[in-house]
């Protein structure tokens, strides 16, 4: 939805499989699947409450140096510690970074109506506001506002806060009520310049950090690492040292073909309909009438959004 228009660009899921557009799975559900798996693993150490102080890397491996005075050596360094990559710096790796001066509000809400399994982004002007659902009555809330607006939004009385959602909604689910805390989140998006350097690759957001319009950064970071690790399987399956530089050219050349594009996609569009210039606001009306009457432009966004090609 664009600013007050009623008008909206709709994306349905799939008629003939009857497959959704995507899943919204709570983040401490993913954590808790992932910890059960890797927990089987016989060849993972769990080291908690310790952070990498440092790292360097020679011909045939790398060392990272822990803050318990610790160390430890590896024929290859994957590193996911954040946008803000303390590593990937270390290693000499530069970043684009694109800082939005907007905060993310993060919160649940439960309503009165039920959701029918439909997302919504509605560009305001002003303010962006995601309402995404979940299981049962209750929906995951978004509001992204300038920095300067997120402290009084944070901090508003409870019940305000739910009837200022509710009308800024259009009250499409009845009455909303806040559940649980409310999160903020300053929004900078980061593309690193590399995603390798010697016995030494970054996945996750510390190669790229995604603005969450999309709701796709976590998405990106498991493709990242499947990536990756396809390359080094393939090579331990031929008996070919897994870190070596051509492995890591080859995971860095295929997910760099799939983040460009995403990234400078989704930061454009952010760019676009977080402007509310006069010509921004009618080249966002336009935009979206071309995209909903123009069906392979909409098949282009869904497929992206969803690898519906697989
Ligand atoms: C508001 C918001 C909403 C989002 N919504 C979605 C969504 O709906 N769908 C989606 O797919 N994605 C979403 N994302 C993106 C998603 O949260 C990230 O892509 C994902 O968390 C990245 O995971 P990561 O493990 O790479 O990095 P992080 O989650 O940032 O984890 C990095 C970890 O590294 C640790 N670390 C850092 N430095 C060191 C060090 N020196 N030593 C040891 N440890 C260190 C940190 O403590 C942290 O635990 C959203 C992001 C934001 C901000």
């Amino acid at each position: 939805m664009d600013g007050n228009s009623p008008y909206s660009l709709g994306f349905d899921s799939d008629k003939k499989t009857g497959a959704a557009l995507g899943y919204l799975v709570p983040n401490y559900l993913i954590r808790r699947a992932l910890y059960d798996v890797v927990a089987t693993q016989n060849n993972v150490e769990f080291l908690t409450d310790i952070a990498v102080d440092s790292l360097s890397t020679d011909h045939h491996g790398g060392i990272v140096h822990l803050s318990n005075g610790k160390s430890r050596e590896a024929a290859l360094i994957v590193a996911a510690d954040s946008r803000f990559s303390g590593t990937r710096r270390a290693m000499g790796i530069g970043a684009r970074m694109r800082d939005f001066g907007k905060t993310a509000i993060v919160c649940r809400m439960e309503h009165q109506q039920p959701h029918e399994q439909m997302a919504f982004e509605c560009f305001h002007y002003g303010r962006t506001l995601a309402v995404l659902p979940m299981a049962g009555n209750l929906s995951s809330i978004v509001i992204t506002v300038d920095n300067e607006l997120a402290d009084d939004i944070v901090n508003m009385e409870e019940a305000l806060f739910s009837k200022d959602i509710e009308q800024r909604f259009g009250h499409r689910l009845g009455k909303m009520k806040l559940i649980g805390e409310r999160y903020a989140y300053q929004l900078v998006a980061v593309h690193a310049d590399r995603f390798i350097a010697n016995r030494f690759a970054v996945i996750g957001d510390a190669a790229v950090g995604m603005h969450p319009v999309t709701a796709h950064g976590f998405n990106l970071g498991l493709r990242g690492q499947a990536t990756l690790a396809t390359q080094i399987k393939k090579a331990l399956t031929l008996g070919h040292d897994f870190g070596a530089k051509e492995v890591l050219q080859r995971y860095e050349t295929k997910h760099m073909l799939v983040t460009r594009p995403m990234y400078w996609g989704t930061n454009g569009i952010v760019g676009l309909f977080t402007n509310d210039k006069p010509p921004a606001k009618a080249f966002r009306s336009v935009l979206l009438r071309l995209a909903n009457n123009f069906p392979p432009v909409k098949y282009a966004i869904k497929s992206r959004l969803t690898e519906i090609r697989g």
